[in-house]
């Protein structure tokens, strides 16, 4: 397929641009460029064709099963789109005054209440614009406490070794050193483990229950006793809130503090890499050490305050405002019966295809799993030679997008399965058949699997080279 600048001809198309209204100012000489900018000239209706054919050789919700472990594919509701475009949200500037923008602070302020009631929590942040940023803010809010209390000595974050990898990242960015843990063989925490790793130096705890196989520990008030008496601070990664929202919350099992993803659990679209939102929520006694600026309330009034003890800004203004939009008409939409239900369908989901695989692929782990599974494709790599990263190959062919592979990385050859609350039992019937037509053919001709897809414009792209080496700058010729 053409680039947009392999497609450009002189003088086609037009500016849109409007004459400039505003009275120009004088720059610094050194900031202005040398010449025009070289960009693509192309018609309107050329333009629109070279993106819907890049459209079309792309991977969405809407164009079919999307079971991406860990991410929360579901389908986002369209009144959310028009929610976020009504002027009075999609117009506003963030420099104008508090009385003129009373609809939207009351909007965050409703939707941050919501959400203390899902989780449990006392108070949030909508500034973090991801989950990972979320962890970050999350993990300064403890080095916050802890350096408040004059109690320097807590620098290690205890992490399980099957957290999403973010999690240590996040640790070490917000300067902590990492202490991992192993898993027991029912894939929860190992409680000695935590025990042995749990001291004066604990800073806090992270953990995503259920976690990253899809479990949910039931040794969850223990871990977190634990670490609360060894002095540390328990911090919930809420990404998998879509397993348990509306049923239990991280604030009842003994977490201080939490993020979420609004754009997994709370239906904005993601995937092409934003905007996401990553709200931090704590209880009351880490409140003074959120990010400013926080909305509150006095008399039926807005306005915005600056907590005491701040750890600043960790992004500019309010965060990814209209996302949050998005999250509170979806929230209000289900209500207090929908959003327990949304999360039962998921779980009834992510079982009924994992039953209807069981037998023929292997489970990481034998038991009733919550909104996502994890299966191991050692065995077939070892009977057969087709590995995970065939079978997830293969799958393309069918418009199916694959599942998450070689995730957790404490399971081999794995493929997490996360199926999500908005398919028809007919999807995942659907999806099982590929499934298990995948496994006949790796049986029969294993070879072709390894050349899959057969069907789409790239089928297997050198991706270290593609991340280590991208081209992302054309070159005139
Ligand atoms: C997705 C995810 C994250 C990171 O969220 P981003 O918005 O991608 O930064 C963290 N933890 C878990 C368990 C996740 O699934």
């Amino acid at each position: 397929m053409k680039l947009l600048f392999e497609r450009s001809q002189p003088g086609r198309g037009q500016s849109l641009i409007p004459p400039c209204d505003v009275p120009a100012c004088d720059f610094d000489p050194s900031l202005l460029r040398a010449g025009a900018p070289k960009l693509p000239e192309i018609s309107e209706v050329d333009l629109g064709r070279h993106y819907t054919e890049l459209a079309k050789q792309t991977h969405g919700v809407n164009d079919g099963f999307y079971p991406l472990g860990s991410c929360t594919m579901k389908y986002n509701p369209r009144i959310n789109e028009e929610m976020a475009a009504l002027p009075g949200f999609a117009g506003i500037h963030p420099l104008q005054g508090e009385d003129t923008v009373q609809g939207c602070l009351e909007a965050l302020s409703t939707l941050e209440k919501l959400l203390c009631e899902i989780t449990g929590m006392d108070g949030m942040s909508f500034q973090p614009a991801a989950g990972a940023h979320g962890e970050y803010t999350g993990l300064l809010l403890i080095r916050r406490y802890h350096q408040s209390r004059g109690d320097a000595a807590r620098t290690k974050i205890i992490v399980p070794d099957s957290a999403h990898g973010t999690n240590p990242a996040s640790a070490s960015m917000a300067g902590f050193s990492v202490v991992s843990i192993p898993s027991n063989a029912q894939g929860g925490v190992d409680l000695d483990a935590l025990r042995a790793a749990a001291g004066p130096d604990t800073a806090g705890l992270m953990l995503t229950n259920p976690n990253t196989v899809g479990l949910f520990d039931p040794n969850i008030l223990e871990i977190t006793d634990i670490v609360h008496k060894a002095g540390g601070l328990c911090y919930y990664d809420g990404a998998n809130l879509n397993a348990i929202m509306g049923h239990v919350r991280p604030g009842d099992m003994g977490f201080d503090c939490v993020h979420l993803n609004l754009h997994k659990t709370f239906s904005t679209p993601h995937g092409g890499g934003g905007p996401g939102s990553g709200p931090v929520g704590c209880k009351a006694f880490l409140e003074p050490f959120l990010p400013a600026p926080r909305v509150c309330e006095k008399d039926g009034v807005y306005g915005l305050f600056t907590p005491e003890h701040t750890m600043g800004k960790v992004r500019s203004f309010y965060g990814n405002f209209l996302v949050a939009v998005r999250a509170l008409t979806y929230i209000l939409i289900l209500g207090r019966e929908g959003i327990p239900e949304a999360s039962t369908g998921a779980v009834l989901n992510a079982n009924y295809l994992m039953h209807r695989l069981k037998g023929a692929y292997d489970m990481s782990y034998d038991t009733v799993c919550m909104h996502e599974f994890v299966m191991t494709l050692e065995r077939l790599k070892r009977e057969t030679g087709v590995s995970a990263m065939d079978v997830a190959k293969r799958l393309l062919d069918f418009g199916m997008h694959p599942p998450t592979m070689y995730f957790p990385l404490i399971v081999h050859e794995a493929l997490m399965v996360e199926p999500t609350e908005t398919e028809s039992r007919e999807t995942l019937d659907e999806a099982a058949d590929v499934f298990l037509r995948i496994l006949e053919e790796a049986k029969a001709d294993p070879q072709s699997l390894h050349a899959a897809p057969h069907s789409c414009p790239i089928g297997r792209p050198d991706e270290v080279g593609a991340a280590r080496n991208p081209v992302l700058r054309y070159e005139w010729p």
